[in-house]
């Protein structure tokens, strides 16, 4: 018996009934953008986050670059912009597409998110913004980073894709910063059916300024006051994540019970744990363990039917696409994507699929 990294299909069987009356209810509206279901859905996760307001946009990198653009970022050509060389190409891809230029810094060999001393190295006359990414549902150490940018004027913008519900001294990821990029591609920890994404912030004014960047920088209907695109979430996939928000705290209590497993079973092994960083609270995207020797590590344990991933197999810099951004001072991030293991971790999974996983560990590290 396999264990799959991750089955949606047992999340959807939970909310099958539901699923079913909010297709109904959308369909019998007659809309399908925008309108109410998407005001609601914008003002519930608000409130879930604890901030003034919520816009929902596309996708998590749609939300990124607009949110990026509404602080200010693309004025000037040659605005930088400074993320973790550890995270996802679309991370680095909103910044281009703001019209920023990406420059990477390193991670904490702990928490891997940005690295304060990295960031300051990286500092540079042109930096307009920070973007901390919170991987795998850790709180990136934000406090120091907010008081750099204020002492040297720079806009703030976490990438929370993989962190709803993550916190930071007892309040919630999303309006902790300047605004927050979350990302609702199915497999995060508020998944739609499809892609889509939202800016969550405190600031009126960046709020309705990526209002206006999704809809083609209009201030009214037909009249366009500066370029924008369109960049909208469906009223279908706005119902569907109204039905799963108030499910959130519960699926991450979940995640929580199963990761403390983890930590239990395997607290013996020689693979270095992830933790959870003091005064924050591990939203538990993934299950990152790091092994020497992964990918014989990752061949026995699938011939054991134990299915794991690698997020990521490469530093930012070591993509093709973006060579140009390598530099000395990455060595963490590099290291990272050598050793990172991924293994299953999901609401619906079963505590004896942990137990399966830990027995073949244990079978193969002997
Ligand atoms: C998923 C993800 C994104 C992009 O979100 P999309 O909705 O797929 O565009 C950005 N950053 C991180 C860290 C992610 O995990």
């Amino acid at each position: 018996m396999t264990v799959p990294f991750l089955d949606l299909r047992r999340q959807n069987e939970e909310l099958r009934g539901e699923l079913d009356a909010v297709y109904a209810r959308v369909l019998d509206s007659g809309v399908f953008l925008g309108g109410a279901e998407v005001s609601a859905f914008e003002e519930e996760l608000a409130a879930w986050c604890g901030a003034r307001e919520a816009v929902a946009v596309a996708s998590g990198t749609d939300a990124l670059e607009l949110a990026l653009r509404a602080v200010g970022v693309g004025v000037e050509p040659g605005d930088e912009v400074i993320t973790a060389a550890s995270t996802c190409v679309p991370t680095v891809a909103a910044i281009v597409a703001a019209g920023g230029t990406p420059v990477l810094a390193d991670i904490d060999p702990v928490t891997y998110t940005l690295d304060l001393d990295s960031v300051l190295e990286a500092c540079r006359p042109r930096t307009r913004a920070l973007v901390p990414v919170h991987l795998y549902g850790q709180c990136a150490d934000l406090g120091p980073l907010l008081e750099l940018a204020r002492d040297r004027g720079l806009a703030v913008v976490d990438d929370a894709a993989q962190a709803h519900g993550a916190e930071l001294g007892g309040r919630r990821v999303g309006g902790l910063c300047d605004a927050t990029a979350f990302s609702f591609y199915p497999t995060k920890n508020l998944g739609a059916l499809g892609d889509g994404g939202a800016v969550v912030t405190d600031d009126a004014g960046v709020a309705a300024r990526v209002r206006r960047l999704r809809s083609y920088g209009e201030d009214e209907r037909y009249r366009s006051i500066e370029f924008g695109r369109n960049s909208r979430l469906d009223a279908l996939q706005a119902a569907v994540l109204r039905l799963k928000l108030p499910r959130l705290e519960g699926w991450n209590e979940r995640r929580r019970e199963l990761a403390a497993g983890y930590g239990r079973l395997l607290a013996e092994s020689e693979l270095t744990l992830p933790t959870e960083a003091p005064g924050t609270r591990h939203a538990w995207h993934l299950y990152v363990v790091r092994a020497r020797e992964r990918e014989p590590l990752r061949a026995a344990l699938a011939t054991r039917g134990i299915e794991t991933l690698v997020h990521y197999p490469r530093a930012l810099h070591e993509h093709p696409a973006y060579g140009a951004l390598a530099r000395p001072g990455l060595e963490r991030s590099e290291e990272l994507a050598r050793e990172a293991l991924s293994l299953p971790l999901y609401p619906q999974l079963e505590d004896d699929e942990v137990d399966r996983v830990c027995a073949a560990l244990d079978e193969v590290l002997v």
